[in-house]
């Protein structure tokens, strides 16, 4: 159900009005409760109804450093923020003091909504903080995001398992807790119909571009670099295996900045040409019909 009312230019807004049995099944926090939220890869558009519906029912909202200040501001006024992992000059708390301060706030009985970038249980240390908050008999509920592997490859244009190349697809760590050195299955990440996704990858590049080609993947894979993918800051960079750590100091890449092998960040490339071509086609068409 929804209702539609043009606004200016001719941008369309959608009021959405929730029918009863979809409203019935949109969480509800009780006082003491702990809610691990997943926002998407940033773009606020990425967020599930429970994650928004979910965000406006909290009387303190605890966030990453992933999550974007616009999806932040989704809050009550009223409700506390926390930034549990703002660099800049702030203190940036540790995963146990993270832990201690919903507990705390649990505790207090507050409605307590813990905001992690992506999806709280890929690579987001969902799982400690259930752990730890079950050890303090504190009831929680966790709701999936939009990891950035599916938010930022649909964004960018890379079909993670587009059938014609890939037969699975791998979410890799390209960094190991404590700043362990990092041992993946390498052979099996290297075979070519595979797709291979590293979730903070951009400081062992180079490791990672050397075991794979050792493992026999060839120096020509593609690779796609996103940088803050589906945010307004979106940045994308292709290159090859061989040229993977070359491309990350020549485009300054930063964090959050996500790496796809595999050939199917080929066909961002093909498609985008192909849209070229169609849009240059439709515009002649267009000018043809008012001549
Ligand atoms: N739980 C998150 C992942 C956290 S690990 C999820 O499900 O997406 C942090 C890493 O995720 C970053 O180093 C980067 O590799 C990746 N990442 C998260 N958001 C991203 C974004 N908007 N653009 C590019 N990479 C992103």
């Amino acid at each position: 159900m929804t209702d539609r009312q043009e606004v200016a230019g001719n941008k369309t807004m959608v009021n959405v009005v929730l029918p009863s049995h979809i409203l019935s099944r949109i969480p509800q926090l009780q006082p003491g409760q702990v809610a691990l939220v997943g926002a998407g890869p940033g773009d606020p558009g990425l967020l599930t109804l429970n994650a928004l519906m979910l965000i406006q029912q909290a009387d303190v909202l605890v966030c990453d450093r992933l999550v974007s200040d616009e999806i932040a501001a989704l809050k009550p006024a009223k409700a506390e923020l926390i930034n549990a992992g703002k660099s800049c000059k702030e203190h940036v708390l540790t995963q146990q003091e993270t832990n201690e301060v919903l507990v705390k706030k649990a505790k207090e009985g507050k409605r307590v909504v813990r905001l992690k970038g992506g999806d709280p249980y890929i690579f987001g240390r969902g799982g400690e903080e259930v752990e730890f908050l079950m050890d303090y008999q504190i009831e929680s509920i966790v709701v999936p995001g939009i990891t950035a592997a599916s938010g930022c490859s649909a964004y960018a244009g890379f079909p993670l398992t587009h059938r014609d190349f890939a037969q699975s697809v791998t979410f890799a760590t390209g960094h190991i807790k404590h700043d362990g050195k990092l041992e993946l299955d390498w052979s099996a990440l290297a075979s070519d119909d595979r797709t291979v996704v590293f979730y903070m990858g951009l400081n062992n590049a180079q490791l990672i571009c050397d075991n794979l080609q050792a493992q026999g993947r060839s120096a020509d894979t593609p690779v796609g670099l996103i940088e803050r993918g589906t945010t307004l800051q979106q940045r994308t960079v292709f290159t090859t295996l061989s040229q993977l750590p070359q491309a990350i100091k020549d485009n300054g890449l930063k964090p959050p900045t996500m790496m796809v092998v595999g050939e199917v960040v080929s066909i961002a490339q093909k498609n985008e040409k192909k849209a070229a071509q169609n849009a240059e086609q439709r515009n002649e068409k267009s000018a043809l019909a008012q001549a």
